[in-house]
């Protein structure tokens, strides 16, 4: 299958106070269509940066200095502001983790559905209003006909975001990247809203880049996996390989660190020890060498690439240098 998109050696800096600081270095991964690909990571490893990235949203003093984003086989990077707004109003849309920030508190919730529809699908207003009702109800929202006339203050934190759903839903993308769209919400409604998310998906047939901290939330939603650590992919994977062979060492760390059911009452879990580096002094070589209990001599000096080390499966570890991949 082609990959709806693939994204090659990815390079995002942001010019600070401090001096430039490269948020990004090293983000390789590649989408079927329809599929969904969970980037995980801690906070600060770089899945928020890479997705702004891709969507051609960093901020003023941010800059893609290196590799390539190929949706459908064309390049974002270097994209006209223009063109790239297309796409983004069409073809790939987003959701943040905080609903209020990208709602309009002064327009009303079929107001907001309908300006991007009338704008990039052409419909007439009575049209879009009609469609927004249908969408409001196509995300579980009840009263779907009352609430597209209400202000999104008056709407819960899970109902904003099933309204945020409907709106990345409006245009028909083909790529929805969201960015920890549950992580501000209860459990429960996180539950609702990853099961209405993974439906939806599977009934549009629209890929997702789903990018999260939650070991959880991954195995409930992804086919594949990208594991950040310190501004790199360091393993990209199968949901199923993910959990059942991780190869590199972080993965390994963080899929220990997960609490366990079984896990007597006041026994320790696994945290790893350290801290993810400060972006301004990253260690050299492997990044993840002073936390690494398998780290050794040339780890420290010598930076490992992405590599495959099966089909469909890269590390970026010298632990795998000699792995033969068959062809
Ligand atoms: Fe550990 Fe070395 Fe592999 Fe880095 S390259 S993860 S330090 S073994
Ligand atoms: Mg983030």
């Amino acid at each position: 299958v082609t990959p709806l998109l693939q994204v090659d050696g990815l390079r995002t800096e942001f010019s600070t106070d401090q001096g430039p600081v490269t948020s990004v270095d090293g983000v390789s991964f590649s989408l079927a269509p329809g599929e969904t690909l969970c980037l995980v990571g801690e906070s600060g490893s770089g899945k928020s940066v890479s997705a702004l990235s891709i969507m051609g949203l960093l901020a003023r003093n941010g800059r893609i200095t290196a590799g390539s984003v190929l949706f459908e086989g064309q390049d974002l990077v270097g994209l006209p502001d223009r063109e790239l707004r297309r796409v983004r109003g069409h073809a790939i849309a987003m959701i943040f983790q905080e609903p209020m920030t990208s709602l309009n508190p002064v327009l009303t919730i079929g107001d907001q559905l309908a300006e991007t529809m009338i704008l990039h699908l052409g419909l007439t207003k009575a049209q879009a209003r009609q469609r927004a009702i249908e969408l409001l109800e196509k995300v579980g929202i009840p009263r779907a006909k009352d609430v597209v006339d209400d202000h999104p203050h008056r709407l819960s934190g899970g109902m904003r975001q099933r309204v945020m759903i409907a709106m990345a839903l409006s245009c028909e993308p083909k790529l929805i990247i969201a960015d920890e769209p549950t992580t501000a919400l209860d459990v429960t409604i996180q539950a609702q809203i990853l099961r209405l998310m993974r439906e939806l998906s599977a009934e549009t047939g629209t890929a997702m880049i789903f990018i999260t901290h939650d070991l959880g939330v991954v195995a409930e939603m992804a086919d594949r996996v990208a594991v950040m650590y310190a501004g790199q992919v360091v393993e990209e994977t199968d949901v199923y390989t993910l959990f059942d062979d991780p190869k590199h060492p972080y993965t390994s760390a963080l899929l220990r660190s997960i609490p366990h059911i079984t896990t007597p009452a006041g026994d320790r879990l696994n945290p790893i020890s350290g801290s993810v580096p400060n972006l301004l002094h990253m260690p050299t070589g492997c990044r993840f060498h002073d936390r690494c209990l398998q780290a050794m001599d040339r780890c420290a000096t010598e930076p490992p690439e992405l590599l495959p080390v099966a089909s469909q499966h890269s590390v970026r570890c010298w632990l795998y240098d000699e792995t033969e991949v068959p062809a």
